[in-house]
């Protein structure tokens, strides 16, 4: 049996511990290089203790001392900040988890990538703030991308043997999340624990947030441009309240292959974990007799302008990703602070798009880590700045 040598970034989290719990379930297939965290450095500890890591790193310098203490005794290294992510990720690895959540797992990802090893995608950002730098690093370095975003693996199991050529849509599917038959002026008074409230996945809370508003959806539809390499055109939105299917893809002689599974990452995560083949994974068997129906609905973009968002985002392309998921990122964090309501996130991001769209320059910019990051920076000023106008209006 081959050893193979894992790194989890963002361990901690939602992803991560679904992939930690994997992990610990056959020990002896795995030798964990290094497991990084960011506020929890007491579930790190716990974690890199018990899988045997080499190294954990917290992304908080201040967090250090009390990773160190935790680790006392261990063995296991500690270490802290941005520029130790990076170094985590030079740490020779065959399998690197990318789960830290937001545009800051862009730089590891990409720092991953470039040991050639295999990096399973969960950190949907890097695709939209940066696919075609991610793709070609990977594809200079002789990497491997694997998607862990359930859609995206369920499009990936579909294409086992295919040819992408023959493919003429891709089709993901969206729970519709909590505010699926809301009317609109009762969605712009939802709450924070309202909006956490997802009926079918749980995850970490700003991608919940983003499923309630639909801009994970709208995250997801990039991503599977960039990763597939498909147009726009040939992506399309199902919403699918039951969470089943997880996407569809349609081939050009008219056939659609669906890929079923319940409602629990670790399919997605495994599926990635022990690629190319498929090992036993302790997730629910569908009973579909039992579960009878599944529905199906177009989206309602008047409701949810995320997915026309994405669209203008794609049509522009360039660094348009980065301004949205940066301008995305800061009007959630303005509504989980409460400074704006849960329908104003959309108008900030169109807001932002629109005015960095008119800045000479900004969004033709190259697509480079340092290029991306100064627009991610722009884009929160603007977004700021946004969020204040909507509040001096309220
Ligand atoms: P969580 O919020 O649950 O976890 C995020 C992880 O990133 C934690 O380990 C957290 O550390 C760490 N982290 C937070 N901020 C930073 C930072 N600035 N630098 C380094 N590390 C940081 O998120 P999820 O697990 O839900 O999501 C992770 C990624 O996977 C996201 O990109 C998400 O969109 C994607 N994804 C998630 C799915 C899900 O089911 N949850 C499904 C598909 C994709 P700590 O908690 O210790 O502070």
């Amino acid at each position: 049996m081959t050893i193979r040598r894992i790194s989890i970034f963002g361990a901690t989290g939602s992803i991560g511990q679904n992939t930690v719990d994997l992990v610990r379930r056959t020990p002896e297939r795995f030798k964990v290089v290094a497991l990084t965290g960011g506020r929890n450095v007491a579930q790190l500890a716990r974690d890199a203790r018990e899988l045997g890591a080499d190294l954990a790193v917290t992304a908080h310098e201040e967090r250090l001392p009390a990773l160190r203490e935790a680790l006392a005794g261990s063995g296991v290294e500690a270490a802290a900040g941005p520029p130790a992510l990076l170094e985590a990720a030079d740490r020779v690895a065959d399998w690197v988890m990318s789960a830290i959540v937001g545009a800051a797992g862009l730089a590891p990802g990409i720092r991953a990538l470039e040991q050639g090893g295999t990096l399973a995608l969960a950190n949907k950002e890097s695709l939209v703030t940066a696919g075609p730098l991610l793709m070609a690093v990977a594809a200079e370095h002789g990497a491997t991308v694997l998607p862990v975003d359930s859609e995206h693996s369920a499009v990936f199991q579909a294409l086992v043997g295919e040819d992408i050529a023959s493919v003429e849509r891709v089709i993901i599917t969206a729970s519709g999340g909590p505010f699926r038959d809301w009317p609109f002026g009762r969605m712009a008074e939802a709450t924070l624990e309202q909006a956490l409230n997802h009926p079918n996945w749980a995850m970490g809370q700003r991608i919940t947030i983003d499923s309630a508003s639909l801009f994970n959806k709208a995250m997801e539809v990039i991503e599977t441009k960039e990763f597939f390499g498909l147009a726009p055109s040939q992506i399309e939105v199902l919403v699918h309240p039951e969470s089943l299917i997880h996407a569809i893809v349609g081939f050009r002689d008219g056939g659609l292959m669906a890929h079923l599974g319940p409602a629990d990452m670790r399919h997605a995560i495994g599926y990635a974990l022990n690629w190319p083949e498929r090992r036993h994974l302790p997730v629910e068997r569908l009973d579909l007799a039992k579960i009878g129906k599944l529905r199906f609905e177009a989206p309602d973009e008047k409701r949810f302008p995320a997915l026309r968002l994405a669209r203008e985002v794609m049509q522009a392309g360039g660094l348009a990703g980065a301004v949205f998921n940066a301008a995305k990122e800061r009007a959630l964090d303005g509504f989980i602070a409460g400074q704006i309501g849960f329908t104003d996130m959309a108008r900030v991001v169109e807001e932002v798009l629109a005015r960095m769209s008119g800045e000479t320059g900004l969004i033709d910019a190259a697509i480079t880590l340092d290029n991306v990051a100064q627009t991610d920076h722009v884009a929160r000023i603007r977004a700021t700045e946004a969020i204040e106008t909507l509040k001096t209006r309220a």
